[in-house]
C-alpha cells in the first residue's frame, strides 16, 4: 500500500487481503482462544510469540493478539511511516509500555517537556512505574540527560497550549535517546514525527483515529524491533485492545484526512475570530501569535484553547452545539475546562508553571457548520 498516497492508504491499508476473502467490510474476530487439535505445534508458536514477534498467524490466546486489532496496527504503522504498530487498551496503557520498557533495559531515567497532557504528567510525576523524572525545556533536553536515561518525551503540539516543538533540532540533540512523541492532537494527516527522528509515536487512539467518541484505545507505532519487548509487555500485563474498539478505530482511520482537514479549517477560522472577541484575552492556535517553529506540522490542527475575562464555569455551562465534556478528536465539537478535568491531577502550581491558567478552556473543533459553531461560542461568550 505504501505506493499510494495517504488519503488512499487511509482507507485500504490493513484490508487488503478482503477481496480474496470475499468480503467487503472487515471481520471482526471475538475469540478469546484458538482450538487446535496440535499442542506440539501451538506450544511452537508460543515459543516464538513469547519473543515478541507477531507471526501473523493466529495467536493461540486473545491476550497474544487478535486478528481484527492487528488490521489497525498494520494500517496505522503504515499512515505514521513505522515497520510496526502495536495496539493498547488505552493512550495511558501504551505510554506505560514503552515505560516499562525503559526500566526493564535499566534506564529508568525519563526527560519530558511540559505542558503533557495531564495523566501523562502525572504518571511521570509520581514515578509510579519505577520510573524518575527530569522536566526541560526543549532546548535543555541534551543537558538533562544521565548515563540513566531511557526515554525522552514530548507532546506537539501539547495539550493543552498548543506549544509546538522544533521535532527535528530536538531528535538531533539526543542521538542516542529513544524520543517518544506524542501525536495525539496532529495525527499522521498534519505530522509524522518518525519522518522527524522519533523513536516512538504515541496515540491516544479515543481521539482522532476512531473520530466518533465511542472507541478507547491507544497505538504506540515504531520499528519492528522496538515493537517486540512492547509486545511482550502487553501480552505480561495484559492492556489488549478488544476487537471491537480495533474495528471501530480501523473504521476511523478510513475518514481520518478528511475530519481532519475539516476539522482544522473550522479550527483556524474560530482561532481567528476569537483573537477579536472582546471576552476572550488570548487564544492559543499554532501560528496564530508569532512564528512557529522550522519544522511544524501542516496545518493548525482542531484543537483552539482560549483564556476569557469571565467566568469559564459560565461558558461551559451555556454552550449549546458544543458537548461540554473532557476528551476531544471526536466529529462534535467539546468544550472543557483543563484546570478542572483534563490536567485536574496535576499538581496546581506545576499546572500553573506549565501555562495552564484558571482563566483557560479548551475546544476540540469538530467538523459542524462553523456559523453554527461561532454563534453558540459567541452567545455562551457574552457578559
Ligand atoms: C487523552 C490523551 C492521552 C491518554 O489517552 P487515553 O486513551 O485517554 O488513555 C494521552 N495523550 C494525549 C495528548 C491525550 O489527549
Amino acid at each position: 500500500m505504501t505506493s499510494h498516497s495517504f488519503d488512499t492508504r487511509a482507507v485500504h491499508a490493513g484490508r487488503d487481503d478482503l477481496v480474496d476473502l470475499g468480503v467487503h467490510a472487515v471481520p471482526i474476530d471475538l475469540s478469546t482462544t484458538y482450538p487446535s487439535r496440535d499442542s506440539r505445534s501451538e506450544a511452537a508458536r508460543l515459543d516464538v510469540l513469547g519473543t515478541g514477534a507477531g507471526d501473523g498467524g493466529l495467536p493461540v490466546y486473545a491476550r497474544v493478539g487478535n486478528p481484527t486489532v492487528a488490521r489497525f496496527e498494520e494500517a496505522l504503522a503504515d499512515l505514521e511511516g513505522a515497520g510496526a504498530g502495536v495496539a493498547f487498551a488505552s493512550g495511558m496503557a501504551a505510554l506505560s509500555a514503552c515505560l516499562l520498557a525503559a526500566v526493564t533495559a535499566g534506564r529508568p531515567h525519563v526527560v519530558a517537556v511540559r505542558p503533557l497532557y495531564g495523566t501523562n504528567d502525572h504518571l511521570l510525576d509520581s514515578g509510579l512505574l519505577g520510573t524518575s523524572i527530569t522536566w526541560a525545556t526543549a532546548d535543555g533536553v541534551a543537558d538533562a540527560l544521565t548515563d540513566q536515561t531511557g526515554l525522552v518525551i514530548i507532546e506537539s503540539p501539547g495539550n493543552p497550549t498548543l506549544d509546538e516543538i522544533d521535532i527535528p533540532a530536538l531528535t538531533a540533540s539526543v542521538p542516542e535517546v529513544p524520543v517518544l512523541v506524542d501525536n495525539t492532537f496532529a495525527t499522521p494527516v498534519l505530522q509524522r514525527p518518525l519522518e522527524l527522528g522519533a523513536t516512538y509515536v504515541l496515540h491516544s487512539a479515543t481521539k482522532y483515529l476512531g473520530g466518533h467518541g465511542d472507541a478507547m484505545g491507544g497505538v504506540i507505532a515504531c520499528s519492528e524491533e522496538r515493537a517486540r519487548p512492547l509486545r511482550q509487555l502487553r501480552f505480561a500485563t495484559g492492556a489488549v485492545l478488544h476487537p471491537l474498539a480495533g474495528y471501530l478505530l480501523l473504521r476511523g482511520l478510513s475518514t481520518l484526512p478528511m475530519r481532519m482537514r475539516a476539522a482544522s479549517q473550522n479550527a483556524a477560522d474560530l482561532a481567528s475570530r476569537l483573537a477579536q472577541h472582546p471576552a476572550v484575552t488570548r487564544v492559543y492556535y499554532p501560528g496564530l501569535s508569532g512564528p512557529r517553529p522550522a519544522h511544524h506540522m501542516a496545518g493548525g490542527g482542531a484543537v483552539v484553547s482560549i483564556e476569557i475575562t469571565g467566568e469559564p464555569a459560565d461558558v461551559i455551562a451555556a454552550v449549546r452545539v458544543f458537548t461540554p465534556a473532557v476528551s476531544l478528536g471526536s466529529v462534535d465539537s467539546l468544550i472543557q475546562h483543563p484546570g478542572s478535568l483534563s490536567h485536574h491531577i496535576m499538581d496546581p502550581e506545576a499546572r500553573e508553571k506549565a501555562g495552564i491558567s484558571e482563566q483557560l478552556l479548551r475546544l476540540s473543533v469538530g467538523i459542524e457548520d462553523v456559523e453554527d459553531l461561532w454563534a453558540d461560542l459567541d452567545k455562551a461568550l457574552s457578559w
